[in-house]
């Protein structure tokens, strides 16, 4: 089927002339850009980037985020300019398409310890959470496309959807985008374990679903009675990666998970989620110790439900899941879904009630000011570093250091060896002093020389432990040799 904007606009809420404007604009502008491209399976390249946006509308992103999504590739991959693009689009635009195209160079290379560092990197990279948003919506084709790549990269980009970009949809608290992130990732990185999940899931399957029906029909009927107005009863299965991983814990024991198939009940307002867990305890007995009101104590990355287990009284144990629409609505969609008012324009007042969800985070709760949604990125970005800085080796390896590190900081962290020859350094191609302060994002080459060695001028300019211990323990031993060669002169 030939793409349109069509589909992408009517994913939009409250489309107004200028969105559609700009969508169109891009779509024409890419389309031309990527002319004569082919990807992997043999389509045209334009469906990745379109695919990209429509991912982007689906997350709930508004207009500007969108036609970006369009456009993500053109830096990188055709030869529109900068200038181009500018002038076309605007700076913002620019500004969020090269995020992307800087964050295309993040790659994992399977060292389990540097995982979290590089999911700190990550972050770090995007100016804007617009920009996150955007990769993530682009891995997510991409790796939902996987099977047109070849086998040996498969397992890398599997591997790294799995260890960054997942785990970041999850910090962001975006529900829906991390499940199906996982789920695509899932069959590639781990291909004997990802059959047998499914074939656990298949034969236990059946008989659960039909206690949930079971239990559906009577709190359907229940609500009725007690008069609560727009609820939902609906259910959810529980995604296949995430179901691995807790198996894991189990023993592999399918018969312990309980909300492999969960109940959810969507309704207004707080209230009513308490009122219908009373109601749901009044009718069948819970299981002891699985009750979890993550209302009043949201999780981490925000998300707000109350759970409860509930053994059905004909032999069968369900999970159910209470929430609001709007913690539900959050909870899918995460941080996309406080985009869509930033996007409203800023004579718009915003409604502090849609961002509450935001205040819930943990991180957020210290400082009146930093609720603002601009100051959200910031405090996520603390949070993420503390004091640290992410600096280059030439390759694009990826070193992390306290703030405040020199080249000779730099230098210990890659080997001892290069350490304790460092003759000198340049930074993004510079010639620096070997005491300069590296910033995030450096790119830092060391020159070495084996005749050159730590004199005690370098304590001044070292920052961690590691490059203090390893320059006293030379010379120590330097000043040990000299004095033992000075003796045996005698
Ligand atoms: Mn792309």
């Amino acid at each position: 089927m030939k793409p349109n904007t069509e589909e992408i606009l009517a994913l939009i809420d409250n489309l107004k002339k200028e969105d559609i404007d700009i969508i169109n604009r891009a779509y024409a502008f890419a389309k031309k850009a990527h002319e004569g491209q082919l990807r992997k399976s043999g389509e045209p390249y334009f469906n990745h980037v379109f695919e990209t946006a429509r991912n982007l509308a689906e997350l709930g992103m508004k207009a500007k985020t969108v036609a970006a999504g369009i456009l993500h590739d053109v830096i990188e991959d055709t030869d529109v300019t900068e200038e181009e693009l500018e002038k076309e689009f605007g700076s913002e635009i620019v500004s969020l398409v090269k995020g992307v195209t800087k964050l295309g160079t993040v790659r994992y290379k399977g060292i389990e310890r540097k995982v979290e560092n590089l999911r700190k990197f990550f972050v770090s990279m995007a100016d804007d959470l617009r920009v996150l948003t955007i990769k993530l919506a682009d891995r997510l084709h991409n790796i939902e496309t996987l099977k047109h790549v070849r086998p040996d990269k498969q397992k890398r980009i599997a591997l790294e959807t799995l260890e960054i970009y997942a785990p970041l949809a999850d910090r962001l608290s975006m529900g829906r985008l991390k499940g199906r992130l996982e789920d695509a990732a899932f069959e590639y990185a781990y291909p004997k374990e990802y059959e047998e999940v499914k074939k656990l899931l298949m034969e236990k399957k059946d008989a659960k679903e039909r206690y949930l029906i079971e239990v559906k029909d009577v709190i359907i009927e229940k609500i009725k009675e007690a008069k609560i107005k727009n609820a939902i009863v609906d259910y959810r299965q529980k995604h296949l990666y995430s179901l691995w991983k807790k198996l894991q814990k189990y023993n592999m024991d399918i018969g312990k998970i309980y909300d492999i198939i969960a109940l959810r009940v969507m309704v207004d307002t707080v209230a009513d989620c308490y009122h219908i867990l009373g109601i749901i305890h009044g009718q069948w007995i819970p299981v002891p110790n699985r009750i979890k009101d993550y209302i009043a104590m949201p999780k981490a990355n925000g998300y707000q439900s109350l759970h409860t287990t509930i053994f059905t009284g004909t032999g069968g144990i369900v999970e159910i899941q209470i929430r609001t629409h709007e913690m539900h609505h959050n909870a899918e969609n995460g941080i996309a879904a406080h985009f869509v008012y930033k996007e409203k324009g800023s004579n718009q007042k915003m409604d502090p009630k849609q961002l509450e969800w935001i205040t819930q985070l943990k991180e957020l709760n210290e400082n009146e000011e930093e609720h603002k949604p601009e100051k959200f990125l910031e405090h996520i970005k603390m949070n993420f570093f503390k004091d640290r800085i992410f600096v280059f080796t030439p390759k694009g390896d990826i070193i992390d250091l306290p703030e405040g590190s020199s080249p000779i900081d730099f230098a210990y962290a890659i080997h001892t060896d290069i350490g304790n020859h460092v003759q000198g350094a340049k930074v993004n191609g510079k010639n620096v002093a070997l005491g300069s302060k590296l910033k995030t994002h450096d790119i830092v080459e060391i020159q070495i020389n084996k005749n050159t060695n730590p004199s005690s001028k370098w304590l001044d300019y070292a920052k961690t432990g590691l490059a203090r211990r390893e320059i006293n323990a030379y010379l120590k031993g330097h000043s040990l040799l000299s004095k033992f060669l000075s003796f045996g002169k005698n």
